[in-house]
């Protein structure tokens, strides 16, 4: 089977999964799953094409102009998520905040930009480079924490963006991002820097970079962490 038809294959049989769903109404196989998306996409990476980014693009597409709950009452933006489609490795937010509601893009706050530091300053790698959603593409108003069946109803399509990618490591950052990746309720406190598995794939969890924000002193384990991910990733880790 080439990779193409297996791709294929496991977007179908991901979407029998997806049927079965039925509180959370997602229609699938997608129709038109290869035609372009309706919505724009943000990819920070120029130019990148193939069976992932084509997989990619049938999610977003299926995702559509989503009403599916109730933060698409609120959002201005559906912020899916960008990167390369290639991506090594993948990191799960919680969700939008204004700033990402407003440009479609996910962290590009404060937070963000702390994101892009420990990534770029401090990994050595480029942001283009990894992928980035979150565990719900529509902001909470307030910045409240997403409910539950929020965090379900977005579930099928973080899990369908996953499967696209297919990243050699993931990256749980703060306690939405590390509990969707792991299915546990465990505070970060104790799940940070203990690898685990989603789908066979190791997953690092560790601080959200807002709570960096408001702790910095959290930097220095959250630094060891990015050191582990890149030993997972088998990249040079820098200072070592
Ligand atoms: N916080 C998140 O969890 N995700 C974003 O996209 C921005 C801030």
């Amino acid at each position: 089977m080439s990779e193409r038809d297996e791709l294929a294959a496991d977007l179908v049989a991901h979407g029998r999964f997806l049927a079965g769903l039925d509180a959370v109404g997602v229609v699938w196989p997608p129709k038109g799953a290869a035609a372009a998306p309706t919505l724009p996409q943000p990819v920070e990476a120029a130019g990148v094409t193939g069976d992932r980014a084509a997989a990619l693009a049938a999610v977003r597409a299926e995702l559509g102009d989503c009403q599916r709950c109730r933060l698409a009452g609120g959002r201005k933006t559906i912020v899916f998520g960008q990167g390369n489609p290639e991506a090594e490795l993948m990191f799960i937010g919680e969700g939008p905040g204004a700033d990402e509601d407003e440009q479609g893009l996910a962290f590009v706050g404060r937070a963000g930009q702390l994101l892009t530091d420990i990534i770029e300053k401090g990994m050595k790698l480029r942001r283009a480079d990894v992928f980035i959603a979150n565990a719900v593409k529509c902001r909470p108003p307030q910045n409240r924490n997403p409910e539950p069946d929020e965090i379900l109803t977005c579930q099928p399509f973080l899990e369908a963006q996953i499967r696209a990618i297919r990243p050699r490591v993931l990256v749980g950052l703060g306690k939405f991002g590390a509990h969707w990746l792991l299915k546990t309720a465990e505070p970060i406190t104790r799940l940070r820097g203990r690898v685990g598995y989603y789908e066979g794939i190791p997953v690092m969890p560790t601080y959200h970079p807002a709570y960096l924000l408001r702790n910095p002193a959290g930097k220095k384990e959250v630094w060891e962490d990015m050191k582990e991910v890149l030993r997972l990733l088998g990249k040079p880790v820098p200072g070592e």
